[in-house]
């Protein structure tokens, strides 16, 4: 069992000028198929740029290289783009969706409250990040809510792959985000998405990240620290992440 880490959008923040991140999405081979874990960006955005797109360019520099595409990505590693049969999102911002058209027939997992909050009326300025567009070929979706499982000691959902996915709700960045646990040959991966800032630390003040990603960064700090076996990434990784694997 393999799984890629894709770099499916790079940015470069103005200010720190040294941060250079990528978005990370994962590529998992499942029994049910090649499993993508958020898209990024997709071929579209590069050529009809979204208002929040051009908004984002304001305030972080983007390369938007257009082979940072999934499809671009998935390509070279020489698997054929109808092997993705299924796409889990942590969210769907932009930035973790924007690729949905390229794969028009893959079966589409996210939990019932984000897709609520994408197709429903905005409520809160994280909302402004949504696009309406990316699901315009009217995917199918499987839709999830709590069924009293735990992964470790967290709340979760078990979706229908092997090896094992969960989800692991962590609302609060939006409505209906969750993290990502996938079980690995040597462990479990827990991706947080963009509950938690690059590193697990607090590069900004308390208020602002509870703001941004909500509040569970103490919880998954804690997490991390009585966890170590557990490879932990989030939905923002630094560029040197991509290099090293
Ligand atoms: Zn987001």
């Amino acid at each position: 069992m393999t799984i890629h880490y894709l770099n499916c959008f790079t940015s470069h923040a103005r200010v720190p000028t040294n941060w250079h991140t990528g978005t990370l999405c994962l590529l998992i081979e499942t029994n049910r198929g090649l499993v993508l874990v958020d898209t990024g960006l997709g071929q579209d955005d590069y050529i009809h740029r979204t208002a929040i797109l051009r908004m984002f360019k304001i305030v972080t520099i983007v390369p938007l290289d257009p082979d940072e595409t999934a499809f671009h990505q998935i390509s070279r590693l020489g698997y054929a783009l109808a092997d993705v049969r299924h796409i889990v999102l942590t969210h769907m911002h932009f930035d973790h969706c924007g690729g949905l058209p390229d794969f028009p027939h893959a079966k589409v997992h996210v939990h019932r409250w984000e897709y609520q909050a994408f197709t429903g009326c905005r409520r809160h300025w994280t909302e402004l990040a949504y696009v309406r567009r990316h699901i315009a070929h009217q995917p199918e979706f499987a839709l999830y809510e709590h069924t009293g499982d735990t992964w470790f000691d967290l709340p979760a959902i078990q979706l229908p792959f092997e090896p094992y996915i969960f989800f692991v709700p962590l609302f609060g960045h939006t409505r209906g985000h969750c993290g990502v646990a996938v079980r690995t040959t040597s462990g479990w991966l827990f991706h947080v998405g963009d509950a938690a800032p690059l590193d697990f630390s607090e590069q900004a003040p308390d208020w602002l990240v509870r703001f941004v990603m909500g509040p569970h960064l103490p919880k998954l700090q804690a997490f991390k620290a009585a966890h170590p076996e557990v490879c932990m990434t989030t939905g923002h990784m630094w560029l040197d992440f991509f290099k090293t694997g």
